[in-house]
């Protein structure tokens, strides 16, 4: 199962938050503050984030509780998303053994260090229902590709396709089914352009997979499996498509 990290995982643009903060703030604060739903932006609170900012781009830990909450709301949407998302991978991981992979154009010490900020050691008691898997366990620094490595060739080589050369972090390769969440499409159309695949047809005729995947089969018989429906820069992953993909699993193994 492979994840894009930004506005993906997350639910706004976290490299954007770290590396481009003046233009992270011209997107999402000034002009559309009462359309987003998000709290005032008082001249505190932009402090507050542009301190925070620096830390993680700096591959700073957040000090304060109160710095991690507000960055699990800014980015996250709230440890309540984030409670969903974590529950969704360890179904993912427990039930279905899928080994989960972070795909990203973005900074991979920057995601890796993200990660240990969502872990549950930094929760305090109001959010005590966050399971005690660590996230950052749940993607391993070796299952975390940053803008290195092209994420089409990443795909590739985990269907197994010869002509891709390893990365650089060795992983298991040959798996029979690669699972694909990304809010951009542009990787996906290189997919497409690049590797042999046959579109294969919906076998549920009213399923709501026909709305937000589509699936493709190789040469060898393994499946892409990509969703197609993720807003760009939209919200991150929702809790539809989370649901269709455990449909998509239960389908498929
Ligand atoms: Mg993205």
């Amino acid at each position: 199962m492979v994840f894009d990290f930004d506005c993906t995982l997350s639910s706004k643009h976290v490299y954007h938050f770290i590396n481009a903060h003046s233009h992270y703030l011209s997107r999402y604060h000034f002009p559309y503050i009462e359309a987003m739903g998000l709290p005032p932006s008082t001249p505190q609170r932009l402090e507050e984030l542009k301190c925070i900012s620096t830390a993680l781009r700096r591959l700073r830990p957040l000090v304060k509780e109160s710095d991690r909450t507000l960055f699990v709301d800014e980015c996250f949407h709230g440890w309540a998303r984030l409670r969903g998302l974590k529950d969704f991978l360890l179904t993912l991981q427990n039930k279905y053994h899928a080994d989960l992979f972070i795909a990203s154009r973005g900074d991979k010490d920057q995601i890796v260090n993200c990660l240990k900020e969502l872990d549950p050691s930094h929760v305090g008691a109001s959010t005590t229902t966050i399971s005690s898997q660590k996230m950052s366990s749940l993607f391993p620094t070796e299952r975390v590709f940053g803008q290195d490595v092209n994420k089409a060739d990443l795909i590739k080589y985990l269907l197994g396709n010869p002509h891709v050369g390893t990365p650089s972090e060795p992983v298991s390769r040959d798996y029979q089914i690669v699972l694909y969440v990304d809010d951009c499409k542009d990787e996906h159309h290189e997919m497409l352009n690049t590797m042999w695949m046959q579109r294969l047809p919906h076998r549920k005729k009213d399923s709501p997979l026909t709305k937000q995947f589509e699936v493709y089969q190789t040469r060898q018989g393994k499946l892409y499996i990509y969703c197609k429906s993720l807003e760009y820069n939209g919200t991150g992953i929702t809790t539809e498509i989370m649901r269709d993909c455990l449909l998509i699993l239960n389908d498929h193994l």
